[in-house]
């Protein structure tokens, strides 16, 4: 008879979900990826709009003996506030659907990025595992991998049998981390028969700016060494979460997560020793940045020759932590001052791409910019000239992006009248983490003096061949993602909390 392997049940939910922006709908998901049943194994296993981790869960399984795949479904949409209730309840019940016709499975392998929230359900990740554990019963093995800017709840982690989060910020190791589910299902599945023990810490630390949870260096990369270090068997994981506090719930907050082969005192432990060392390095997490004046002088230097060229990281902006990437201070800032050679991107207004495909390249054009104004941005009216159009789907080649479908929709590049900046414009919003949508129009970063883009991290390792560290310097404007803690009013915060607030003492608790 030919072994026909475990059957697994995959499904995957991917959002993270920023609580003061606008709701994300039924249409974001379906702009970015809705996919069910065997068009996910199909995707799985070519460049596609899925999450990467997919791939690498695939790749690992087809490559360390027969399985036999069972796919429910996968949603993913651009960071965005949070999602529609009766959206998730939908995913819910499709997938709940799917499993119960496909009948029992071996193990299940839930995608989710974790930091993701619905407008009735404060814990829509937990949600998920707690129902795919109702339905298998308590001896299927459930691997869950999240991205590190994950909310951790111990509901989630009581009802998954491990978690499984990225190493990398920016992120590189999407693959990896699907990899690594794919093997501890294998250990859990087959002869060895693996049972784990976990362990959840949350540190009352949010880290921010965003920048304070690089894993090249700083406190949060020296946690993840320190993780690195201790992950030795009978260790099976650690995860140390860096969480994303602009979801503002109470689960906000660094996680510690220790998965061993049964030995719960070694896991309580490491996740303790982890988290109290999270604390004691608490002071490092401070904001590093430069105004809108200090960018434009610097950016004129640039432009002349006087200092090398630079990215100015709009950080307040970025698609990537919910920003609606269509904020105008920077652009109108450098405009006034009439900046020569500056690439800005992404910048997302739909009526303004539609326009420019409709005019063609070459026309002249009356562009307003942030045609809707708000606390976070304020329209800006200025001719420009189309100088190229794209349908939008590029594979990215660096970094985060390298080997994924970016979906851009209609985008064009236009350059304003009267100062040097060129300004790629798209119909969906996307962090520029790869060199791609600025290449696809034939621009050579290598020429520009000022690239400014509308990212907080992945812009990192996708433009670090152009730009090293320290050609990078955050601005302070406003926007959706301000790497300010005191420009939000946050109320579903579990307080006190670090660093917002500072007069207080915190030890790891008992186990
Ligand atoms: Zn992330």
């Amino acid at each position: 008879m030919t072994p026909i392997g475990p059957r697994v049940a995959i499904v995957g939910l991917h959002l993270e979900a920023n609580g003061f922006a606008p709701v994300t709908t039924r249409h974001d998901f379906l702009a970015e990826c809705w996919e069910e049943g065997e068009a996910i194994s199909e995707q799985a296993r070519r460049v596609s709009h899925l999450p990467l981790e997919l791939s690498g869960f695939y790749d690992r399984m087809d490559a360390t003996g027969p399985w036999q795949e069972v796919p429910l479904i996968v949603l993913a949409a651009q960071p965005g506030g949070p999602m529609e209730q009766a959206v998730f309840d939908d995913f819910l019940a499709i997938a709940e659907r799917r499993l119960h016709a496909t009948g029992p499975v071996d193990a299940v392998y839930v995608c989710s990025h974790g930091g993701s929230l619905a407008t009735g359900d404060d814990d829509n990740d937990g949600t998920l595992v707690v129902r795919m554990r109702a339905l298998v019963g308590r001896g299927v093995p459930i691997v869950v991998t999240h991205d590190l800017h994950c909310n951790v709840s111990r509901r989630m982690i009581d009802a998954a049998d491990a978690l499984v989060a990225y190493r990398t910020n920016p992120h590189v190791d999407h693959r990896d981390c699907g990899s690594e589910a794919a093997d501890i299902l294998r250990r859990m599945t087959g002869p060895e028969g693996l049972r784990t023990a976990k362990a959840h810490v949350r540190v009352p630390i949010v880290p921010w700016p965003a920048t304070t949870m690089l894993s090249t260096d700083g406190p949060y990369a020296d946690l993840l060494r320190m993780a690195r270090q201790l992950s030795v068997p009978p260790v099976v994981n650690i995860s140390v979460t860096a969480g994303f506090v602009l979801s503002d719930l109470p689960k906000c907050g660094i996680t510690v997560n220790v998965t061993t082969d049964r030995d719960q005192p070694l896991a309580d432990d490491l996740a303790r020793r982890i988290a109290a060392a999270a604390w004691s390095d608490r002071d490092r997490y401070f904001a590093d940045l430069i105004s809108s004046k200090q960018a434009v002088a610097m950016a004129s230097e640039a432009a002349a020759g006087v200092r090398v060229p630079l990215i100015l990281a709009d950080v307040a902006d970025n698609p990537g932590g919910g920003g609606l990437g269509n904020t105008t201070w920077l652009l109108r800032a450098l405009h006034e001052a009439g900046t020569e050679g500056v690439i800005l991107g992404l910048f997302c207004d739909p009526a303004l791409a539609t326009q420019a495909h409709a005019a063609g390249v070459g026309a002249r054009i009356e562009a307003t910019f942030a045609p809707v104004e708000s606390e976070f941005t304020r329209s800006f009216v200025c001719p420009v000239t189309v100088q190229g159009l794209h349908p939008g789907s590029v594979v990215g080649r660096r970094g985060r992006d390298a080997g994924r479908e970016i979906v851009l929709g209609p985008t064009a590049l236009v350059a304003l009248e009267g100062s040097g900046i060129q300004v790629v414009v798209t119909s969906l919003r996307e962090q520029p983490a790869d060199p791609m949508p600025f290449e696809m129009f034939g621009i050579d970063i290598a020429q520009a003096r000022v690239a400014v883009l509308k990212s907080c991290a992945h812009f990192r390792a996708g433009f670090d061949e152009f730009f090293p560290p320290d050609r990078i310097f955050e601005v302070d404007v406003p926007g959706l993602t301000s790497n300010v803690l005191q420009n939000f009013t946050f109320c579903g915060l579990q307080r006190p909390i670090w660093p917002i607030d500072r007069d207080f003492e915190w030890a790891p608790p008992a186990p």
